[in-house]
């Protein structure tokens, strides 16, 4: 089933997040499935819990496309990062029409667990390494917005948001 993606501002998008428990209930498989659904069809590489209104920690990781796997990692953290760091323009679904430059370490280690508990462990200095770092900070309450160094897309959205806060 395809949920319906949370856009900014809304402020779910901040909340904190719970850790996902094992083995796993009937309603996070559903959830995964649904957010596996989701992503698909807003043709998206990657969707975090909070996004569809759960404040769990659960991301989806959808680079079909360049041939990897897609991933449903739960309780997912970056454990290790690199020096040296990469400046590549994002998006984000709940942030349409915002595009904008973001650096990140090139390459990190993420561990996370799978459907089935066991804990994951992988390093990348690619795409899963830039997908994983956005939605692990979704799934911390950080935005592209808190992020961007310079605007490509969108920047007079982003600015009348941050007006209308400080009014
Ligand atoms: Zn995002």
């Amino acid at each position: 089933m395809v949920l319906p993606i949370l856009t900014y501002p809304n402020d779910f998008l901040r909340n904190p997040t719970e850790p996902v428990a094992f083995p796993l209930s009937k309603e996070m498989q559903k959830l995964t499935k649904d957010m596996i659904d989701t992503v698909r069809k807003a043709d998206g590489i990657g969707l975090a819990a909070p996004q569809v209104g759960k404040s769990v920690k659960l991301i989806i990781v959808n680079l079909e496309k360049s041939d990897v796997p897609l991933m449903a990692l739960y309780n997912p953290k970056i454990i290790e990062k690199s020096f040296s760091k990469s400046e590549i323009e994002e998006g984000c679904l709940s942030i349409p029409g915002v595009f904008g430059m973001v650096k990140r370490p090139k390459k990190v280690t993420v561990q996370a667990q799978n459907a089935q508990g066991k804990v994951i462990k992988f390093e990348d200095n690619g795409w899963i390494a830039r997908v994983a770092q956005h939605e692990i900070d979704h799934i911390n309450g950080r935005l592209i917005i808190d992020v961007i160094k310079k605007y490509t897309q969108g920047e007079e959205i982003v600015k009348q948001w941050k007006k209308e806060k400080t009014l």
